[in-house]
């Protein structure tokens, strides 16, 4: 188990040191054991809480080189600079097959960047980044992970009293957009540069080789970014809130909020209950992305001209566009290279809107329909059942074309999803110390594509067809 500490020992003046503050009657409840064998971390960790042991140490591998990042980010439009691991703490970074992997705790206590709050996380919204991450990361979308959760017997105050909680999580870095925000706007060129210098030597050593390294890791970031908004609007995930403080350079889905995953298909849709203007609604998040990227891309000017930057950003929607059709596409059969093909996924979709269907479930039910038979009983699902005649003789001779099975489609096609409603009621039940749904939903979180959850209530819609408004308080 070879943990390194090169964040937290090469850009020391980048963070702070912290020890993790461990919770009164702190007790691990859920293991990702699959995620911690990948990471060759030792099995003792595991058993009767060692974990929570060492983190309470004040030397041990996990809490001695544990640091506060510092960040900045712009929050709803607005720079802030007052911004950092106001509650998380970078403990170490693990290997994965040659590749550097950082175990980040969060919910560990205050922070020189906690800003008067108390650094801890509630039960509610740790289980919900943990069940949501491994979801997301099963059905394709790159995400960070939950390696471990731990319950606790203190509460703390949000809205009323909650259990508090905390969870480790892995990301291949906890660099965001923020990280060279900050650095850039504060002047402090050193701290930007040794920032560059890292990020390209550990994480994009690609980019390292090219003419001008940090135009070619601009590029990466942004054709990562669009790869993964790109999979978030073809599976209907929404985020929540898009600050530039939770943007992972890797192109990862992070820093999990408010997020929900599209029920009743609404591209209005917004799940944040703070976010009153819809800045972050399901149908902005592709130019959220963009414009966040704009925002990252200032960091860069001392290094790139603007024609440079401009060059790098104009990438961005095309790459968009034609991963979004191509998933859009794939997940109906259909290929996105034919005009005609996109033509008919925009009224699939239309379709859905009309109708008010659930998104991922349409998507399903429409996979395990043969496009052979002439009336189909989908069809009962639509309002204006005209239209869906005509789409669907159009339907028939695509597919025909494209030859793509059942079994290829329900593939790409989940049967499970993270719905609110689940998340809700693993949440219940664990604030009153039973895991069991969460681990149930787990394991089905894990398998989403499998034909035994078609009939199971795991795949059912909530009773209301929208996963409702969530509390960014977590
Ligand atoms: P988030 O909305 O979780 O992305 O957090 C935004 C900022 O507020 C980050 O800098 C967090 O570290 C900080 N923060 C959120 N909740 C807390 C808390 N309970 N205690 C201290 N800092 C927090
Ligand atoms: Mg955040």
């Amino acid at each position: 188990m070879p943990l390194t500490h090169h964040y937290a020992t090469t850009l020391c003046d980048l963070s702070t040191h912290v020890t993790p503050q461990i919770l009164r009657g702190q007790k691990l409840e859920m293991v990702n054991e699959v995620l911690a064998h990948e990471l060759n971390l030792p099995v003792s960790w595991w058993q009767d809480n060692q974990i929570t042991a060492l983190l309470g140490q004040s030397v041990s591998a996990l809490s001695h080189y544990a640091v506060a990042q510092k960040y900045g980010g712009h929050q709803f439009g607005q720079w802030n600079p007052t911004l950092g691991d106001g509650r998380g703490l970078l403990l170490a970074e693990a290997n994965c097959n040659g590749a550097s992997v950082d175990l980040h705790l969060k919910g560990a206590g205050q922070t020189p960047y906690s800003r008067g709050a108390d650094g801890r996380a509630v039960l509610r919204s740790t289980l919900r980044e943990y069940l949501g991450s491994e979801a997301l990361h099963a059905l394709g979308i790159p995400s960070s992970r939950g390696l471990c959760l731990f319950s606790s017997e203190e509460t703390v105050l949000r809205e009323q009293l909650e259990p508090a909680a905390m969870m480790i999580r892995t990301a291949p870095s906890h660099i965001r957009f923020g990280h060279f925000e900050y650095f850039f706007q504060a002047g402090e060129t050193d701290k930007l540069n040794a920032l560059f210098d890292y990020t390209l030597q550990h994480h994009f050593s690609e980019c390292a080789q090219a003419s001008n390294p940090h135009q070619a890791l601009l590029r990466a970031i942004t054709l990562r970014t669009a790869r993964l908004i790109a999979l978030w609007q073809s599976y209907g995930f929404v985020h929540g809130v898009m600050n530039t403080d939770n943007m992972s350079i890797h192109g990862i889905t992070f820093d999990f909020g408010p997020f929900a995953m599209l029920e009743r298909y609404d591209p209005k849709a917004v799940f944040n209950h703070s976010d009153y203007q819809g800045r972050y609604a399901f149908d902005q998040q592709p130019g959220i992305g963009l414009w966040n990227l704009n925002c990252l891309a200032h960091s860069f000017s001392g290094h790139c001209s603007t024609e440079q930057l401009r060059e790098v950003l104009t990438q961005y929607e095309p790459a968009f566009i034609a991963q979004y059709q191509h998933h859009l596409c794939s997940r109906l059969g259909l290929n996105a290279q034919q005009p005609s093909h996109i033509n008919l996924a925009n009224q699939w979709l239309a379709m859905l809107k009309q109708s008010e269907l659930d998104y991922n479930n349409s998507f399903r039910t429409l996979a395990g329909t043969s496009y052979q038979q002439a009336q189909p009983q989908l069809r009962n699902d639509f309002i204006n059942r005209q239209a869906f005649d005509q789409w669907w003789q159009d339907y028939q001779v695509a597919r025909a074309e494209t030859g793509v099975s059942e079994s290829e489609l329900k593939a790409v096609n989940p049967a499970v999803i993270p719905r609110t409603h689940l998340l809700q009621e693993a949440i219940t039940q664990a604030n009153s110390g039973d895991f069991t749904f969460a681990e149930a939903l787990l394991k089905a979180f894990h398998t989403p594509f499998d034909t035994q959850w078609d009939e199971h209530r795991f795949s059912t819609a909530s009773q209301s067809h929208t996963p409702g408004t969530l509390s960014c308080s977590s």
